[in-house]
């Protein structure tokens, strides 16, 4: 993507919030791109991710309230770089859905069963301002998106558990290697 990675380096690592933070639970504010708070966050969240990448060795994705700023903001990481997602919404949903043992950077060692969109497709505008959208999503980005938008409307996944039976506990393995 055109978003380069450039700009979102030298940000600092922060503490990753965990569940039970009241800043994961509630709806967060619209993101303004010309907000001049904004690149710095947006910094701080790609260090952070970063950081969790090289210590745990996966981690895709993180969610702006994760590092305690309620903002509609998302840094994804998919191997070229981050790139920021600015008020992602999901304007398209596939009928076809998912199944999916999910984990998150704030519920440690926990693994939880949910059924997602097999695919989506996303508006949202890029760090510089730019409208962008990603069409029918493939299903492991299609589900990786629908984590991290969650985590903006102070959605965790614990909250999607149909069951006591779809909550596990333990490290994510390979297999399930998607965390955001
Ligand atoms: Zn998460």
């Amino acid at each position: 993507m055109s978003a380069g990675g450039d700009d979102l380096t030298g940000g600092a690592v922060r503490v990753i919030r965990t569940a039970g933070d009241p800043v994961l639970q509630q709806v967060c504010a619209p993101a303004d791109p010309a907000d001049p708070a904004l690149l710095g966050e947006l910094r701080d969240m790609a260090a952070t991710l970063a950081d969790f990448r090289a210590r745990v060795g996966f981690g895709r994705a993180i969610a702006a309230p994760q590092v305690g700023v309620a903002k509609r903001m998302l840094v994804v990481n998919l191997g070229a770089g981050p790139q920021a997602l600015l008020n992602p919404e999901i304007n398209w949903r596939s009928d076809e859905t998912q199944w999916v043992w999910d984990d998150c950077l704030s519920v440690p060692d926990t693994l939880v069963r949910v059924e997602r969109a097999a695919s989506i497709t996303v508006a949202f505008t890029d760090h510089r301002g730019r409208p962008q959208v990603w069409e029918r999503l493939p299903a492991d980005r299609a589900e990786l998106l629908q984590h991290e938008i969650d985590h903006l409307d102070g959605v965790l996944m614990t909250a999607r558990a149909a069951s006591e039976a779809d909550v596990r506990s333990g490290a994510p393995t390979g297999r399930f290697a998607r965390p955001g």
